[in-house]
């Protein structure tokens, strides 16, 4: 019963999105959850747990009476406070776990989703486009966005960097759920997925050959709203199914199947949307470097994660070069855009700061926005406030796809600033302040 407790000292009190994210996720993200964790904490349950069977054993053993063993009483009554002071946790863990569940269920019935989008007209512009996801990026850790450490050669060349995106969620799953459907009214319970018009079936039935490849775990077709999602692409592909899940695999061997999908004539004349779901700079971002080296070392082992974080960008705007390449390299036109699905922020966890889910601070969705395209030369930079809440109504105007249920999508590259219609600004600004850490020198 209380074994909650440590997970509600680091991380707070849970909300849907950490339960939904810890039904679906994948055992190895979990063991890195548990092990991000579980410190000192888990003294408190597991003492807890052995204090009432000892007492259980004990009582049996001598033949004694629960009232005439003070000793007894003592350690129910140090057992219950302890569970009592984790009871807020458990409660909550309770009301959210049951909104997870009804969730998964509702999944159950997802194979059988039948598109609502009603499509008006589609004048894509480019032979090809790229949707890069990434992975627990925050923008003001890269040197595009002002980190003192130059970590985004590849994103200062060209493009468009727009300045004020705010990410749908603290999670990958609720987030990435309410970036690729189309978003309900602002006040509508929100949690529940919009899967009849999500972003892949405007595509396909817009004429888009579709394709999605994914660095990130998969257990079956229909094991989260993400999955759901992605099977609607006429071509899918998921990196970790075919090999030990716990297996690093670096999201540079996306690259080969990025490259296969461009020069296949399956689509004949017809445009391609092509999903890259990155691992990126997940939490236990340190085992994420597989092929970048870390820029520098740190004195002080307190600030290794941050180091790794910093090197981890890197590592994704070499992936961005790479795409860039191989679409140059096809002689055909093309637009990718990257973004996060969610920031991190700082938690200082066994005597070192790591960046992770736990304790969303207030940059945690401050996200990076990026597009680029054939025949740029430039880097022009954006300050507006975007919420990817907007995102499926910002790829529809990017695709060229008029729909009935969005006459006029609005533009994600544009210099207008986005209505706060969920107030989350207000929400953001009241966690606790959460600045990048400068690691040099450190
Ligand atoms: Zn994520």
């Amino acid at each position: 019963m209380d074994a909650y407790f440590p997970i509600g000292i680091v991380f707070g009190i849970p909300n849907d999105g950490q339960v939904a994210s810890a039904f679906n996720t994948d055992p190895a993200e979990a063991i890195e959850f548990f092990k991000a964790v579980f410190g000192w904490t888990i003294v408190f349950p597991i003492s807890g747990i052995f204090a009432i069977l000892g007492a259980y054993c004990f009582t049996f053993k001598f033949k004694l009476g629960w009232s005439s063993n003070k000793f007894l009483i003592f350690v129910l009554v140090t057992s219950i406070a302890i569970s009592v002071g984790a009871f807020k946790p458990i409660h909550e863990g309770y009301k959210h776990t049951v909104t997870a569940l009804k969730g998964i269920s509702e999944l159950k019935k997802a194979e059988s989703i039948q598109s609502k989008w009603q499509i008006k007209t589609a004048h894509p512009t480019k032979q090809i486009y790229v949707l890069v996801i990434g992975e627990s990026a925050r923008r003001d850790y890269m040197h595009a966005y002002g980190y003192p450490i130059s970590n985004t050669p590849f994103m200062e060349s060209k493009g468009t960097l727009i300045e004020g995106a705010v990410s749908a969620d603290d999670y990958t799953i609720p987030s990435i759920q309410k970036m690729l459907t189309l978003s309900k009214a602002a006040n509508h319970s929100k949690d529940n997925a919009n899967l009849e018009y999500n972003v892949i079936d405007a595509a396909n039935l817009a004429g888009f050959e579709t394709y999605w490849f994914s660095n990130q775990g998969k257990i079956n077709k229909k094991d989260t709203p993400i999955t759901v999602i992605a099977n609607r692409a006429r071509h899918k592909q998921w990196l970790k199914e075919s090999m030990d899940r716990s297996e690093k695999v670096s999201d540079s061997q996306l690259i080969p199947l990025l490259k296969k999908a461009v020069k296949s004539d399956d689509s004949g004349n017809s445009p391609k949307l092509i999903v890259l779901h990155l691992m990126g700079s997940h939490s236990a971002v340190c085992e994420r470097l597989i092929e970048q080296p870390l820029l520098g070392a740190v004195k002080n082992q307190y600030f290794q994660d941050p180091l790794c974080y910093v090197s981890s960008i890197k590592q994704t705007d070499g992936l961005l070069e790479k795409i860039d390449q191989i679409l140059t390299d096809s002689g055909k036109t093309y637009s990718v855009v990257y973004l996060s699905d969610h920031g991190v922020s700082h938690n200082e966890i066994q005597g070192k700061i790591v960046m992770n889910h736990a304790s969303p601070a207030s940059k945690h969705r401050s996200i990076p926005l990026y597009k680029f395209e054939d025949g740029e030369a430039n880097l022009q930079k954006i300050k507006a406030r975007k919420f990817m809440f907007n995102l499926t109504e910002g790829i529809l105007y990017w695709l060229g796809i008029d729909t009935k249920q969005v006459s006029n999508p609005r533009d994600l590259f544009s210099g207008e600033d986005q209505k706060d219609e969920r107030n989350e600004l207000e929400k953001l600004s009241g966690r606790r302040l959460d600045p990048y850490i400068d690691i040099r020198g450190k």
